[in-house]
């Protein structure tokens, strides 16, 4: 008999809801909320246990580096990382992928290269690489969609043909749901010659993740979309890759010797994490993903993918909704607009009452600009959203739709 995921058990385990009763939040591929044990770490730790670490000469810093050192190892061992320092703690996806465009930009990426980006990406995997492509002369070719809305593969296989050195694309579209055959597109880069880059940001809460069975070169992500705190991520690289990055900080903590006359640098992970780390907020993370490493994550993903089929049926059932995404191979990432209404003042309507949702662009400017679309809302769906939510979240926009239309 399959065990079927136990969803209400699952939610009681995160305090907002108990706190916003009247809520349905939809919002989770913004951020998604936090397990009450995820909060408890983070306040023992800056009740009882606060210290900075490694530079301590007493047993408290002691104390700390133990446990933010044992947070990069479960990290690790979370997304198969061969070891802990193949892990760089960073705040965020945004600041993973600026370091590594910092990182390749004038080292591995030399004027008249090129680099390869998808129509999908977030800002944060387009204008992080668009700081330095004027200053180093490196130019970024883009796979397109099909008119399907899907990546269009036989694209991408015709721009590796152009040599990139580097090819950057998410594993899940913030925008459109649409997981993306990252190893598949991984093994035809390497075959291109290509470094590869996988923003993990929504794909990290998706799946299970093994770095080492992607064979990709860096996997990026953010803790607060992953159950985690806010101001902490990682920047996983294999570690030939990571020698090849020049770091975006200096500082504290990621040098060897320092003298004016020239300094030297620290080993991995450190070299690449100057400054005084979110000590709390990794040790959180590392807790936090131990924990969910231990949830049923198969039933986790079906029950999204449920929901998600349930959602789409029900929208496509209104007239007036023009649904972008579809439900098969897809994230939990709903996004639709109302006929003749622009996405926000729909949003305006349904945060009335009470519907926490998303509208507008995503930070994903070309992607609409290549659907033509001046906007879009979207209900993004954690594993503990609950059809009784979408329920009410249908009754809404139905409400919505009576008073625009
Ligand atoms: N990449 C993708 C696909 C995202 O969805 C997001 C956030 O929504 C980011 C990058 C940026 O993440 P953060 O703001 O946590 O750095």
């Amino acid at each position: 008999m399959p065990v079927i995921f136990n969803v209400e058990q699952f939610r009681r385990q995160f305090p907002f809801f108990a706190h916003n009763p009247d809520w349905v939040y939809l919002d989770n591929a913004a951020t998604s909320q936090k397990p009450q044990r995820m909060l408890d770490v983070l306040h023992q730790f800056y009740l009882e246990q606060n210290s900075n670490i490694h530079r301590g000469a007493h047993l408290l810093a002691d104390r700390a580096t133990t446990r933010f050192e044992q947070a990069r190892q479960q990290i690790a061992e979370f997304i198969q990382a061969p070891t802990a320092a193949n892990i760089v703690f960073t705040s965020g996806t945004t600041a993973a992928l600026n370091q590594l465009a910092f990182g390749l930009m004038g080292t591995v990426l030399q004027p008249g290269d090129r680099i390869l980006l998808t129509a999908l990406e977030h800002h944060a995997n387009i204008v992080s690489w668009q700081l330095h492509c004027q200053t180093y002369g490196v130019e970024i070719d883009v796979v397109p969609l099909t008119a399907e809305r899907q990546l269009d593969l036989a694209a991408y296989q015709q721009l590796l043909k152009r040599s990139p050195k580097l090819v950057s694309f998410c594993h899940v579209s913030n925008v459109l749901g649409q997981v993306l055959p990252v190893q598949q597109m991984v093994a035809l880069a390497q075959q291109a010659g290509a470094l590869t880059v996988i923003d993990g940001a929504q794909g990290i809460s998706f799946q299970p993740v093994d770095v080492q069975h992607l064979d990709c070169d860096f996997y990026v992500f953010s803790g607060h979309k992953v159950y985690g705190p806010t101001g902490i991520g990682v920047l996983y690289g294999k570690t030939t890759a990571l020698d090849l990055l020049r770091p975006l900080l200096g500082g504290g903590e990621m040098i060897k010797k320092v003298a004016f006359s020239g300094s030297t640098y620290a080993d991995l992970p450190q070299r690449l994490e100057a400054g005084t780390a979110a000590i709390a907020e990794a040790i959180a993370l590392g807790d936090v993903l131990l924990w969910l490493s231990q949830q049923d994550r198969v039933g986790m993903q079906q029950h999204k993918a449920e929901l998600t089929l349930y959602a789409h049926q029900q929208l496509a059932a209104l007239p007036q909704i023009e649904l972008l995404t579809n439900a098969s191979h897809n994230a939990g990432i709903i996004t639709f607009n109302v006929h003749g209404e622009h996405p926000s003042d729909v949003a305006t309507l349904l945060n009335e009452q009470c519907i926490a949702l998303r509208s507008g662009q995503h930070c994903a400017m070309p992607l609409f600009d290549s659907m033509a679309l001046q906007g879009a809302l979207r209900w993004s769906l954690a594993a503990y959203t609950t059809q009784q939510e979408l329920d009410t979240a249908i009754k809404a926009l139905t409400n919505a739709l009576e008073l625009l239309c």
